[in-house]
């Protein structure tokens, strides 16, 4: 591609021995992409995105397929000079080894009541398979990734969210000295949400909650969940009622009128949280859509839901 990157121009197809034609993709429209990611490369350099990466995604039949293109597009944010972190789930991962293990999983309220032997569980899985499963993607393009827990460096103190509940903890502070120091030497790091309480107690953490509060502790450019649903939608069951943009208070309203149920919402309370604290913009996106981050962060076109500051900014 040695043309002037012009979006109108036909020099790009010119004939000769190997041109765009021959090559099989449209050059002009190669280029118009790159150019357009120009102002978004400039503007996040050396900003934190923090994306959450569901477990949801991670537990259909095309698993490996969505985990590379994932695992691309965290490189390719790395290698233009943002600074990804990557916060992980694995609600179905956990119950798949609780069945195998003979183990009945016992939700309320959408949370699993989770005893010393599921907590036990909830960390075997998260550290030691879901963790590295993404670590291991990513680093196959080069050594980037680091895995870390909530235990590491003291990353996520964690209070009970509720006794009846058992190791099912909320967030206390996060402690992001580990990020921070990884990031500086130009480590992705990948974090499962296993927090300690101060006795060291380890509690199983809803990842939403956690990546919504690392980025308020990093200072984050973006919060970015990636979901099993193209956004927030304004009528739960209709795919064609999708919220392109909204404002932490609105989220609020939405909340408290039951638009918004189940898994949703602790991403939702992640976006206005951390819009209210100095987050710019938080994304729910479609993680079923290949390329999803490169398509929002590189690319003018809006996808999913954008959650703004309330000054509209
Ligand atoms: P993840 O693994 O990404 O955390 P969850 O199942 O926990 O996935 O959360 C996403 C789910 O939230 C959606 O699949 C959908 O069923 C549900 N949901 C509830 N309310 C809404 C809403 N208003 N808009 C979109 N999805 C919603
Ligand atoms: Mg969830």
């Amino acid at each position: 591609m040695t043309s002037h990157p012009s979006v109108s121009g036909d020099r790009s197809v010119s004939s000769g021995n190997a041109t765009a034609e021959t090559l099989g993709w449209n050059a002009p429209t190669v280029a118009h992409v790159l150019v357009e990611a120009l102002p978004y490369i400039r503007r996040f350099a050396g900003r934190t995105i923090v994306v959450k990466y569901g477990g949801n995604a991670l537990a259909g039949t095309s698993d490996h397929d969505a985990l590379a293109l994932f695992a691309e597009d965290i490189v390719l944010m790395h290698l233009v000079g943002m600074r990804p972190v990557v916060v992980h789930g694995g609600g179905p991962q956990i119950s798949a080894l609780m069945t195998r293990l003979g183990k009945t999983t016992e939700f309320r309220g959408g949370l699993r009541v989770t005893d010393a032997e599921t907590v036990d569980i909830a960390r075997m899985v998260l550290i030691g398979q879901v963790n590295p499963q993404l670590v291991t993607a990513i680093n196959l393009h080069g050594n980037y990734a680091v895995g870390v827990s909530g235990e590491d460096a003291g990353l996520i103190r964690a209070t009970a969210h509720d006794p009846d509940l058992g190791f099912v903890g909320d967030v206390d502070a996060i402690n992001p000295g580990i990020l921070q120091g990884l990031m500086a030497d130009e480590y992705v790091p990948v974090v499962a949400t296993i927090g300690t309480d101060q006795h060291g107690q380890p509690y199983n953490i809803n990842a939403d909650v956690v990546a919504g509060a690392i980025a308020e502790a990093l200072d984050a450019e973006k919060l970015v969940y990636l979901t099993d649903v193209e956004g927030l939608r304004r009528d739960r069951d209709d795919p064609a009622s999708l919220i392109r943009q909204t404002s932490a208070n609105e989220l609020d309203e939405l909340i408290a009128d039951g638009t918004i149920a189940g898994g949703m919402i602790p991403k939702v309370r992640g976006c206005s949280h951390a819009v209210r604290h100095g987050v710019e913009r938080a994304h729910i996106l479609d993680g079923r859509i290949a390329h999803v981050l490169l398509l929002e962060i590189f690319t003018d076109a809006g996808i999913g839901t954008m959650v703004l500051r309330e000054d509209g900014t």
